[in-house]
């Protein structure tokens, strides 16, 4: 088979994340283009000489003189700390992963909370601590409803995976989506009755200026009592003083926080003792050098021939 060779790519790709194996991305990435130098943000480098980036929550003033930067990549699926910077320069076009096992891998999180609840885990944890055989009969799944806030590329694939369990599925988002299998509604006019028939809700959206703040305590109340959160989103999108008292009155049953307010959640914050609350540290999914690399590599060959990059952020919408 005869195989074209890949096209010289001019620059270099300076790469920043303290959560992310940079030698990973860096093998991964020269595997695709051998042709392509890959810096290290904190490594001695001409910031001329940068044309692409490849970042995760770079520091301040990261992108100051990258006078010849013609992309930046987002190491995550979400983009809020990127979008409305003062340093990116104008013009560049941001781009998003929006891999297909980073989807799995979020689907797999949001299925193991959701399940925890419908088959009332919590409740044999509990009981188990307690050292008794505490009997509760099985829900059949349809009558537990879960609803997905956002129908995006993770928000999407969780409420499949929901639904293939047989649980009831209602899915929200900004524009009339179509999934089979879940009642889809769109706007702000349809949030207050879907919130108002979620046994589980799941928080799948970005965090934009429209989000920020979209779970205040008025809408964390129109839960059904007993009701169950999970956020694996962002967590700014939730009103935390709020869902910490609702937690403690007993309004909600429990919550499933990937996210917080602030992160670390820093130590002494109340979400940490609550028998009701299971906390991980902001890993329900994560980008993975071995398939995203693909869909970098080509949006890097397309832009060093004047293509316009594919999944490019809508700077506008925060999205
Ligand atoms: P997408 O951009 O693909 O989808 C976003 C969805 O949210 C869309 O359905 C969109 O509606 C909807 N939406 C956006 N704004 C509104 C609004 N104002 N009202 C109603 N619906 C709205 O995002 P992804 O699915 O890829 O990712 C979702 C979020 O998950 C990310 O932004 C990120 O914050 C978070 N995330 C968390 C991770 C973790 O480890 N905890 C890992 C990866 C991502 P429409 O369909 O109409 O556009």
């Amino acid at each position: 088979m005869h195989t074209a060779p890949l096209p010289a790519v001019s620059g270099a790709m300076v790469f920043y994340s303290q959560f992310d194996d940079y030698t990973a991305w860096r093998d991964a990435m020269q595997a695709r283009l051998p042709d392509l130098r890959v810096v290290h943000g904190d490594e001695a480098h001409d910031p001329a000489d940068i044309h692409y980036a490849l970042v995760w929550k770079a520091p301040p003033g990261f992108f100051d003189r990258m006078k010849n930067l013609r992309l930046i990549v987002n190491l995550g699926a979400g983009v809020d700390s990127l979008v409305g910077r003062e340093d990116l320069p104008a013009e560049v076009p941001i781009t998003r992963l929006t891999d297909p096992n980073m989807a799995r891998m979020m689907a797999g999180y949001v299925l193991f909370a959701a399940l925890r609840y419908a088959r009332d885990i919590p409740h044999f944890e509990a009981a188990q601590r307690r050292g008794e055989w505490a009997y509760r009969h099985p829900r059949s799944p349809e009558t537990v409803r879960v609803a997905v806030l956002g129908l995006g590329e993770l928000g999407a694939c969780a409420a499949r995976e929901l639904s293939r369990q047989g649980l009831t599925v209602l899915g929200w988002s900004r524009s009339p989506r179509r999934i089979e299998g879940i009642e889809c509604h769109a706007g702000m006019a349809s949030l207050d009755t879907v919130l108002s028939r979620a046994d589980i809700l799941v928080v799948m959206l970005p965090l934009t200026p429209q989000t920020h703040g979209l779970l205040d305590r008025e809408r964390l109340r129109r839960l059904p009592r007993g009701a169950a959160l999970i956020n694996v989103a962002r967590g700014p999108l939730v009103d935390q003083v709020a869902l910490t008292d609702l937690l403690r009155s007993g309004h909600l049953g429990g919550a499933t926080l990937d996210v917080f307010e602030r992160e670390p959640l820093p130590p002494g914050d109340p979400l940490w003792a609550m028998e009701n609350v299971l906390i991980t540290p902001h890993l329900a999914s994560v980008a993975i050098p071995a398939s995203a690399a693909e869909q970098i590599a080509d949006n890097v060959l397309r832009v060093s021939q004047g293509l316009p990059p594919v999944n490019r952020v809508d700077a506008a919408r925060g999205y």
